[in-house]
């Protein structure tokens, strides 16, 4: 027989907290030093973290120490934040996790078992100790996100772009993987600002940025490269692969249409296609990305040049 999910909602504000801390001493009673010590332990073990994963892990280990515990799954929509730590069970105990109003996102935990009352009360007494962590890794996440981020487009910026393709092509090398980078430039740009003004310029590059990243898998990987022109990092594809993918993302922005446009915009864009070589520099791919498109735009526009 199912047993329907123990859902709960927990407020950290000051009050609650309160009650919160007077309810755990009535279950004190029964697991004194345990509890109580897993909360030192975890308040101060929790600090030592700003990573969002991270803090939710050594939190799911501590708990488990006290608590029989399968799985821990946490969801934060507006951070994009989705971790699933252990194996799916039945039984669920759900808390809504807020703060002076602010959400802090959604906890479940599972196991094959009923959750006793008991059980439930140290639960929510354990949660106070993640409160605060879990608040200063939400913080952190969204402060290091906008100073990777292009506003504008909502693709990554440069700083984010040098990280990324150092990092992919050490993981290129180490697992002997292609890997391919397209530059993309959209076409006579500087006409949509003159004809247009430069809003509906802006209106026009982020629905090109969306639409790149709509033909994608991975949309971490589309960077700002300059004023109108983008990089995409195609990891573990060759250079066949990422031509074909460049030439999906070149029709694809020929299909675009503009909200504020009454007539219909002609807009083109052209790609340059690289793949790293043995011993190959990030500025070296870079160039050669850059290069290719030079031929692209050399040659007539809307298309897609290899680099040789
Ligand atoms: P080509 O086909 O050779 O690429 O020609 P183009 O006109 O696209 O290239 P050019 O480099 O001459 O002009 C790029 C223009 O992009 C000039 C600049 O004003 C515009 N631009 C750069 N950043 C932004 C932005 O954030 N918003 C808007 N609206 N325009 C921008
Ligand atoms: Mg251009
Ligand atoms: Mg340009």
């Amino acid at each position: 027989m199912s047993s329907p999910p123990q859902t709960h909602a927990i407020d950290f504000d000051n009050a609650k907290l309160q009650r919160l801390g007077f309810r755990q001493l009535q279950n004190v009673a029964q697991s004194p030093t345990d509890l109580a010590e897993l909360r030192q332990q975890l308040g101060l073990q929790l600090q030592t973290s700003l990573e969002a994963e991270k803090v939710l892990t050594m939190f799911f280990r501590g708990v488990q120490r006290l608590i029989q515990l399968d799985a821990l799954i946490y969801n934060h929509s507006s951070a994009d934040l989705h971790l699933k730590l252990g194996d799916r069970a039945h039984h669920c105990a759900s808390y809504t996790l807020s703060s002076e109003g602010e959400h802090l996102g959604e906890l479940i935990f599972q196991r094959k078992h009923r959750f006793s009352e008991l059980e439930l009360a140290q639960l929510e007494s354990l949660l106070t100790s993640l409160l605060y962590p879990l608040r200063n890794a939400l913080l952190y996440r969204t402060a290091t996100q906008s100073a990777l981020r292009d506003p504008l487009t909502n693709t990554g910026n440069r700083i984010a772009m040098d990280q990324t393709l150092s990092r992919e092509i050490e993981l290129a090398r180490r697992h002997k993987c292609p890997l391919s980078v397209l530059m993309l430039d959209i076409d006579h740009f500087k006409r949509v600002n003159d004809v247009y003004g430069h809003a509906v310029g802006d209106e026009v590059l982020k629905a090109v940025a969306g639409s790149i990243k709509d033909q994608l898998r991975n949309i971490d990987m589309v960077f700002r490269f300059g004023g109108e022109e983008f990089l995409i990092v195609l990891s573990n594809t060759t250079g066949e692969a990422a031509a074909m993918v460049g030439e999906r993302l070149r029709h694809a922005a020929q299909q675009l249409t503009y909200a504020t446009l009454d007539q219909p915009l002609r807009l083109t864009v052209s790609l340059g296609c690289a793949t790293l070589l043995p011993a190959e520099s990030t500025e070296s791919l870079q160039r050669r990305a850059d290069g290719a498109l030079y031929v692209a735009k050399r040659e007539g526009r809307n298309r897609l040049t290899i680099a040789g």
